[in-house]
């Protein structure tokens, strides 16, 4: 049985990986089972470098199998802002209304079709003695002119998802689940499993 700790006090996110390893040999781990855990400051410049910052450290402190993601919104009008300052685009309260009333001040006049926007998502396995392998996924759309929908959380009012014709906040969470950046990014975690549960027996 591999153990892995999940490198989030998050309990939505917890819940998704206890999802993506049931039926697997893995017993899963996070945050919320160590609350003395060390606070990682998300210093990087890359979602990779922030994914990575934050699984090397709890792996390093707990001595195994470590996972960490990093999400945010890139948007190509404002040359990927706000990246790796999503959560925080307004202001350190992170406040998701003040960032999505922020995002659509900065696109004021731009028109539909230069509002293109990808979520990203990075996942860094970490353990001891071990390098670090990352994984991605991610999930282009537009920046919708005003906020539109009440699922989800974050920026999902103005992510237009052009495929389905609403927002993320407009969809079922099952089939934001499906399409999102970190089912993609999970997707791809699962199928390299295999090779991360072999490298270090
Ligand atoms: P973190 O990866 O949990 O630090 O998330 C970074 C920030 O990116 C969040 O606070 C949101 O503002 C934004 N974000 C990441 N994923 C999503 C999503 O699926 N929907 C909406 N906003 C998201």
């Amino acid at each position: 049985m591999k153990k892995v700790i999940i490198a989030s006090k998050n309990a939505g996110k917890v819940a998704e990986f206890e999802k993506l390893f049931a039926g697997l040999d893995v017993t899963v781990r996070s945050l919320l089972d160590f609350p003395d855990a060390p606070d990682v400051e998300e210093t990087g410049e890359t979602f990779q470098e922030n994914a990575r910052l934050k699984a090397e450290a709890i792996a390093s402190a707990y001595g195994m199998l470590a996972i960490a993601d990093d999400s945010g919104l890139a948007v190509d009008a404002l040359d990927g802002r706000p990246g790796v300052f999503s959560a925080r685009y307004a202001g350190l309260e992170k406040d998701d209304r003040k960032n999505i009333e922020k995002l659509l001040k900065e696109l004021e006049g731009v028109p539909f079709e230069r509002r293109t926007a990808r979520f990203c998502c990075v996942l860094a396995v970490s353990g001891p003695g071990r390098p670090t392998r990352f994984v991605e996924g991610e999930c282009r759309g537009y920046i919708a002119e005003a906020p539109s929908g009440t699922g989800g959380f974050g920026y999902d009012p103005v992510f237009y998802v052009p495929e389905k014709g609403i927002t993320f906040a407009e969809m079922p969470a099952q089939v934001k689940n499906q399409i999102s950046h970190r089912a993609k990014a999970m997707e791809k975690l699962l199928a390299v499993w295999p090779e991360i549960a072999r490298d270090g027996e």
